[in-house]
């Protein structure tokens, strides 16, 4: 199993049957570029989360913008193809640059050099991802209660019925059981009279 045939998307997604999900989980353990990708993932996954209630962008950024550093825009590209929502991950990143090259009020162009610019989109990016990470953790534990509350519910329920069913059997049995005395019983009794 080499890196190509991992889903990490679809695992990163919960959108893998156990089978899918096993595989994925038994190649992370040998395999740190595919954990760290993971992690990368799952951060743009949470970020764009958080980003789609935002306005829409007025201005696309593209990565080729001179105003930006290559490093933080460079990981992002080189991960978009891999991760297999190119436009989507760059629709974040524009969503965020968005942000911060909004035009300028002409009276005070003010220019900021590239490294500032960086350096508040960074500031951003963490709070932001922080912010979804800790919203996606409460929603999962959300679900997660949910789902166990239906779990629990629908044990009950089998539970249940598989008690009733039971019941049932020991009944059938039971009365199996006494139609083959009482044959005995009159065979004996017959048996009794003719002597
Ligand atoms: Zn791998």
């Amino acid at each position: 199993m080499n890196c190509t045939q991992v889903d990490l998307k679809g695992f990163s997604l919960n959108e893998l049957e156990l089978d899918g999900r096993q595989i994925v989980e038994e190649h992370l353990q040998v395999c740190p570029n595919c954990r760290e990708e993971l992690e990368r993932l799952s951060v743009t996954r949470t970020a764009l989360a958080s980003l789609r209630e935002e306005e829409p962008p007025r201005r696309i950024a593209f990565v080729s913008d001179k105003v930006l550093e290559p490093s933080i825009w460079r990981r992002f590209w080189d991960s978009a193809p891999r991760l297999g929502f190119a436009s989507a991950a760059m629709l974040s990143v524009a969503l965020l640059v968005n942000g911060f090259v909004r035009p300028q009020p002409a009276a005070a162009p003010a220019p900021m050099d590239s490294a500032t610019v960086q350096e508040k989109i960074e500031a951003v990016v963490a709070g932001r991802v922080a912010e979804a990470v800790q919203k996606a953790v409460a929603d999962s534990e959300a679900r997660s209660a949910r789902r166990t509350a239906d779990l629990l519910a629908a044990t009950e329920q089998r539970l249940d019925r598989q008690h009733r069913a039971d019941l049932l059997t020991v009944e059938d049995n039971f009365r199996v059981l006494q139609k083959r005395v009482n044959i005995y019983y009159r065979a004996s009794n017959d048996l009794g009279s003719a002597q």
